[in-house]
């Protein structure tokens, strides 16, 4: 911290959007000061999986995805955090969800989505992985990243660069005429740009009910992993076709999604994306169910986890995975927008990700907001 109380630019969140927001004004040679009520960032950004989901995307999502993965390699030699140019491994235990993946390497420029054979598939999990297994496809373009480390290192990389402020425990309140309110005094700056995620619909309300921001809440574990695990890609599943763009937009969805509803209803219930990823201690991050609404129940239902780490534990062979830690992440989301940009008052943008690739998306989204002043 220091004492830096008038700058070109004050983002509002430490989180992966405002560290971007951030990283995009020193890029333009202005002064930024970086303010967030706690005293590092604990919010959506340290409790994903680290995917930069960049293949799946469609249309201007994929455009920001790919912008943003550029930034993710550079500032990773820079900063010094884990970035895995890994790809992700999208598995096939059924043949709906083979003809989503064998329609979606089709549509895609050679490479791009390489389909995989049983044998290639099962040299990533293990021989004792799911026998279901009929193949799988590798995502090329995605990255992997370490949340609990990136959010971090850019924090600190960016402090030791000229121009930059930041202020810890310093709680936004409001903005207009250049001057920014806080719980530490006020701020001067030519624009605010806001990045607090789901807590957009506490500071500026009537923008999160004019875009329909309203929170999800996911359940989370991190397990030890099967003996002799080494995962280099983020693994997805069948859930996971029916959520990413490039996979739901197939024709080939619709009989996935069919089946999902008759198969695996337990899964359907609680809208599971099954996934996970593998931290550098070799623990594996693994999920997540998704429940929606304005106000989230603080209450963590044990069939949901037990649902997910059941899942989990087929696809790699395994009776039960010994948990070693438990949490709840909340995203902003909207059904109208997957991100927004938007005036809230004269020189105030929020600048808010409202569906979950918030870590793919986020450093290609500042560039949006940056473009638009
Ligand atoms: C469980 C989970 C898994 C996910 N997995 C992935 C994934 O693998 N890939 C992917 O692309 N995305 C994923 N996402 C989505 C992604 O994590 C989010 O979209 C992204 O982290 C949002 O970043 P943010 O900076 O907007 O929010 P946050 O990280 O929540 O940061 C917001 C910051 O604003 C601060 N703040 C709030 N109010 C104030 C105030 N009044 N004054 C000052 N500061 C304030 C908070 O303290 C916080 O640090 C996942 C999300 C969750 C929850």
């Amino acid at each position: 911290m220091n004492s830096q109380r008038s700058s070109d630019v004050l983002v509002v969140g430490a989180g992966i959007a405002g560290l971007s927001h951030a990283i995009a004004a020193v890029e333009r040679g202005l002064s930024v000061t970086i303010i967030d009520r706690d005293a590092r960032a604990v919010g959506a950004s340290i409790r994903n999986f680290g995917h930069a989901c960049v293949t799946a995307q469609t249309g201007e999502l994929a455009e920001l995805a790919q912008v943003a993965r550029e930034k993710w390699l550079r500032y990773g030699s820079l900063a010094g955090y884990l970035h895995v140019e890994s790809g992700a491994l999208a598995i096939a235990r059924t043949a709906a969800e083979s003809a989503v993946l064998d329609e979606l390497a089709r549509s895609r420029e050679s490479g791009q989505v390489r389909l995989l054979t049983t044998a290639e598939v099962r040299r990533h999990l293990g021989e004792a992985s799911d026998p279901a297994i009929r193949g799988g496809a590798l995502l090329r373009d995605d990255l992997r990243v370490d949340p609990r480390q990136a959010v971090g290192a850019l924090a600190a990389w960016l402090a030791e660069q000229p121009g930059v402020a930041f202020w810890w425990r310093t709680s936004y309140l409001g903005a207009s005429d250049g001057v920014v309110r806080t719980t530490r005094g006020d701020f001067r700056a030519e624009r605010t740009i806001v990045c607090v995620g789901h807590d957009l619909d506490l500071l500026h309300p009537e923008l999160a009910e004019q875009y329909q921001v309203e929170r999800c809440a996911l359940q989370m574990a991190r397990v030890e992993a099967p003996e002799g695990l080494v995962l280099g890609p983020a693994v997805l599943t069948g859930t996971s076709m029916l959520r990413y763009p490039a996979f739901a937009e197939t024709d080939a969805a619709a009989a996935l999604r069919v089946e999902m509803a008759a198969r695996h209803p337990e899964l359907v219930d609680i809208a599971a994306n099954v996934m996970f990823t593998q931290r550098p201690d070799g623990t594996l991050i693994v999920g997540d169910s998704h429940r929606y609404g304005v106000t989230q129940d603080p209450f963590l239902a044990e069939s949901t986890s037990a649902t997910l780490l059941d899942e989990i534990a087929k696809i790699l062979g395994v009776t039960g995975l010994h948990v070693l830690e438990r949490w709840q992440g909340v995203y902003a989301s909207s059904a109208r927008q997957p991100f927004l940009i938007a005036a809230a008052e004269p020189g105030v943008t929020a600048a808010i990700v409202t569906s979950g690739v918030g870590m793919t998306i986020s450093l290609g989204l500042a560039e949006r907001t940056f473009a638009g002043f």
